[in-house]
């Protein structure tokens, strides 16, 4: 079964998990997803934060207000 947790700034991408393995589905210019970062909680993780990290960058630079984004929130949260 698959879940989804977390959804990024523009819905850009989503975090999932589906029978102890985690991915990241990332949004595709057809409208669809598609699965990037499968593996262990810890190896998704640091997928998920790279791209999210990077698209907030790219609205920085175009002096946009990143939306939110819970996955990087509840992390900061957490410490
Ligand atoms: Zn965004």
């Amino acid at each position: 079964m698959l879940r989804v947790s977390h959804t990024s700034c523009c819905g850009r991408f989503e975090w999932a998990s589906e029978g102890g393995h985690f991915f990241v589905l990332r949004s595709t210019d057809d409208g669809g997803y598609e699965e990037t970062g499968r593996g262990l909680y810890r190896q998704a993780i640091d997928v998920y934060v790279t791209l999210a990290e990077h698209h907030r960058a790219e609205h920085l630079r175009r002096r946009e207000r990143p939306g939110p984004d819970t996955f990087l929130r509840e992390r900061a949260w957490r410490g």
